[in-house]
This record gives structure tokens, sequence and C-alpha cells, in this order.
């Protein structure tokens, strides 16, 4: 007999109405930490998967601490996407909680080949994890997505989006080349709030400095702030970044200190670091985010960009 009939006829609307939720209910549901992560799970699995980032607008990852309701999220996951190498700082408790349950999880920055990564003394056990400034790195990391969603979604189909998403982060470090290859050379000196750029540095051969390191856990330092005040002075650098999710009181007392020394700094412009911008919004892609980075960047040190950036969005 079939089960239907058994069911008494009053409960029938309750049962018909939730019809559509079900359907959606049904798509595979993937929670990434940060939104950089989403935007790449996004761009594979298209519509075939709910994806969600824990981490909305201006959200520091390093200090970031998830709510109950974050956890249950994970552990109700089909697929959890992490940065690793210490990115999510504080949380090493749910994550551990989820490897226990056999959640399936995968470290996207952690797949990659330590010998692509930066190292970094304050971390002897971690690479530096800011892997999504360079564009061509996090093409490269986004490879490891595939395999991950493969028991999710079709193969042939995440082949073909991986390509699409790398065809367009290639586009991407282009512009980033051609704009950023006319900064003139003493002022190649990319000065943040803290040390997130050394992809970006390394892949379009800039110094960086910066006053925090690659956590923004730690107080900045009056010694720090001096000897990149000196630096400023010396090579004459006509700008310093403040960054979205960190507070800029550090980068400012850059500009004063220069100041101080007859070196007139200017804030070159808020960069999208650990963090992008309103979901919604063109810097709210990971296109958006670096498209923004990379024009203010040139054109605050004197590299040539359009003001609109490489799609005219900005
Ligand atoms: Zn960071």
């Amino acid at each position: 007999m079939n089960s239907c009939s058994s069911i008494p006829r009053r409960s029938l609307p309750a049962l018909l109405l939730p019809a559509p939720a079900l359907a959606q209910a049904r798509l595979p549901a993937i929670i990434t930490t940060t939104a950089m992560l989403a935007d790449a799970v996004r761009a594979l699995a298209g519509p075939a998967a709910r994806v969600e980032s824990l981490m909305g607008e201006g959200v520091d990852p390093h200090l970031f601490r998830p709510t109950r309701a974050d956890t249950a999220k994970l552990l109700a996951a089909d697929l959890v996407v992490l940065n690793g190498h210490r990115l999510e700082g504080r949380m090493e408790e749910v994550l551990a909680r989820l490897a226990a349950a056999g959640r399936r999880v995968l470290a996207m920055a952690e797949a990659l080949p330590r010998a692509e990564l930066r190292t970094h003394p304050e971390y002897p056990d971690a690479a530096d994890p800011h892997i999504w400034m360079d564009p061509l790195l996090w093409a490269e990391a986004a490879g490891t997505l595939p395999e991950a969603l493969a028991p999710l979604l079709p193969r042939a189909k995440l082949a073909e989006n991986l390509a699409a998403y790398r065809a367009r982060l290639r586009r991407l470090h282009d512009y980033a080349a051609a704009a950023l290859g006319g900064i003139p050379n003493p002022q190649r000196v990319l000065v943040t709030a803290h040390d997130a750029f050394g992809y970006f540095a390394r892949r379009y051969d800039l110094a960086i400095d910066s006053i925090q390191g690659l956590s923004t856990e730690a107080e900045a330092s009056l010694i720090r702030i001096e000897a990149i005040v000196a630096m400023l002075v010396t090579r004459r650098v006509p700008a310093v970044f403040a960054e979205t999710s960190v507070p800029d009181r550090a980068v400012r007392a850059l500009i004063e200190g220069a100041a101080a020394r007859g070196h007139v700094v200017r804030l070159g412009g808020n960069l999208f670091s650990d963090s992008m911008g309103r979901a919604g919004t063109y810097t709210g892609t990971l296109e958006g985010m670096l498209d923004h980075n990379i024009t203010t960047i040139a054109r605050a040190l004197g590299g040539t960009a359009p003001a609109a950036g490489l799609n005219g969005r900005l």
C-alpha cells in the first residue's frame, strides 16, 4: 500500500507547502571560512551547490571566532573549505571537532606544495597563508577543488568551470603585471598594516614592509614604526596603505612620522587584504577585490592604471 494514503487529510497542505524548500535542501551545502574561498567554490560549483562563507565584509580571519550557529553550520555541511596555514587562528578547536566527526574538509592553501609558499620566522611550522593575493597562485590552488567537489558534482562541469575561473585570473594577472610594472624603481615598496601582501609582492616584484607580521594578533611596535618611517624617508616613497579589515591607527602614525621628518607620504587607499568588499558588489568578488588593490597601488606609487580599473567597474 502507498504510504501516502495513510497520512491524515488535514496534514496534507503542510506537507505540500515546503516543496520548493525541500528541492533546494537537496543541493550540496558547502561552507567556507573566508569569502575569497567562497568565490572560488562558487566559480566551480555554479548553481549546483549552496555556498556560504562564515566571514563577511571587513572581518579579520586571524581574530575570527565562530559563533555557536557557525559551528552548527560547519558540522552540518557536505564539505567545509578553509584556507589553513593558521589563517583561521581562532578556529582550531572547531576544526578539530570537524576532523573528529569525520566531516569532509579541504584546507586549500595546505594542498599547495610547500616549496611554492613563503615561509616566515614567526611560523616555523606553517607557511604564509595569504595565497589569494597572487592570482596565479590562487588559480593553482583552485585546482584542488575539483577533487574535493567531485562526490557532489559532475567532473566534466568542474573541469570546464575551473578553466573559465583560471582564464579570468590570468587576465587579472596580465593587467597587474602591466599596471605595476610601470612603478619607478625606488618607489617599488608596498607598505601596509600587516604582512598580507607577500605573495602579491613576490609576483609583481615589489619590496614589502608592514607594521604587523603575518597575523594581526600581536600589537604594533614603536620600534617597527620608526624603522618603516626611516625607510619611507630614505626612499622617498610617496604612499602607504591601510587595510579594510585592520584599524588604520598605525598606518596614520607612519604618515605623521614621515611628515615630522619633512617627507610627505599620503594614504594611498584602503586595500582589501584578508576580507573582500560587500557581498553583491564588484569588490565583493575576488576579481573586483584584486582589481581594486592593483589599481589603487599602481596609481598611488607611480604606475599606470585607469581609475575605473580592469573592467571599468571601480
Ligand atoms: Zn592576514
